[in-house]
């Protein structure tokens, strides 16, 4: 399928080393290079004197030096978390007891819909299951530090608990791992729900911010455009997907085959739940059909086929 999003994967940040990265704003990447991680959880530190700490990452202890030693002579007064995905939020409870920080993020980690009879919790060991955070956000709070304010918004999609951040004085968001630069964000079921994750992305489809700095890789210029590119692709690959339904193919591994050509080998059991993603959402809107609830086992057929 050609590649329709603008991808940029340039990126030579060495683990450890913090950098400017916008007015106000710092970066450290952790060492936790991988198929799904790239070249490593993004750490991102907010103003000066009294700054936050935006997703401290993996627990590291070789990250979590290297960011308290990034912000040494200075307070950190709070840490915000995008989602409770095991890369981005277990260093909190380190750099909460170094730092004495308020932890903001939507809340706990929860799968976005009840669980199937016979359906595991799919990505178990990719998801931070103690993480609480200290204050709730809800979509459109508006947090207020030293030099800095930040706004909440709520973008469930590829976990349920997802949230970007906005960083007013910057005109950037921190977006997570909704939008990436490097590649298009995993839409697992049941954590994740395509439904949601359209939705979010049609949200910050209408906002102005022109740089998105994201849970892993570089920068994200031209946002709006970047965004719009997103949903095409969504469209695109939900296109395909009914295609190769109409043309007989009945199971995920068959639709996988076919659609991802060329793909990683490490990362076929994730487009198996992507295809899941956009065959659950088709099945809501009464485009597919399938017997009981859709799941990765199922066999599925073009309503009115
Ligand atoms: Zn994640």
């Amino acid at each position: 399928m050609p590649d329709d999003i603008p991808y940029n994967r340039a990126f030579d940040l060495e683990p450890g080393r913090a950098e400017d990265v916008a007015p106000g704003v710092r970066r450290i990447v952790a060492d936790n290079p991988g198929p799904f991680t790239f070249k490593g959880t993004v750490s991102y530190i907010v103003g000066r004197g009294k700054v936050a700490i935006v997703d401290p990452g993996p627990d590291d202890p070789k990250h979590i030096a290297a960011l308290l030693d990034a912000v040494r002579g200075e307070t950190v007064t709070h840490i915000f978390v995008t989602h409770t995905h095991r890369d981005h939020s277990p260093a909190v409870p380190a750099i909460k007891a170094a730092t004495g920080a308020q932890v903001l993020a939507e809340g706990p980690h929860r799968a976005s819909r009840p669980l199937n009879a016979g359906e595991a919790p799919r990505m178990e060991a990719s998801n931070d299951l103690d993480f609480r955070p200290d204050r709730a956000l809800a979509d459109g709070n508006v947090v207020n530090g030293d030099g800095w304010t930040i706004e909440a918004i709520a973008t469930p999609g590829h976990t349920a608990n997802h949230v970007a951040f906005a960083y007013k004085e910057g005109d950037l968001i921190f977006s997570g791992d909704h939008v990436m630069a490097w590649s298009t964000s995993i839409v697992a079921p049941p954590d994740g729900a395509m439904s949601d994750f359209m939705n979010s992305l049609h949200k910050l489809a209408q906002r102005p911010e022109p740089i998105y700095l994201p849970g892993h890789g570089g920068e994200v210029r031209d946002a709006p455009n970047f965004v719009a590119a997103y949903i095409k692709h969504r469209h695109a690959r939900e296109a395909s997907i009914l295609h190769r339904l109409a043309k007989g193919a009945a199971d995920i591994p068959t639709i996988v085959r076919a659609v991802y050509i060329g793909l990683d080998p490490r990362l076929s059991g994730a487009a198996g739940y992507s295809v899941l993603a956009h065959l659950e959402d088709m099945a809501a809107r009464g485009r597919v059909l399938t017997e009981g609830p859709p799941s990765i086992s199922g066999v599925y057929r073009l309503a009115g086929s």
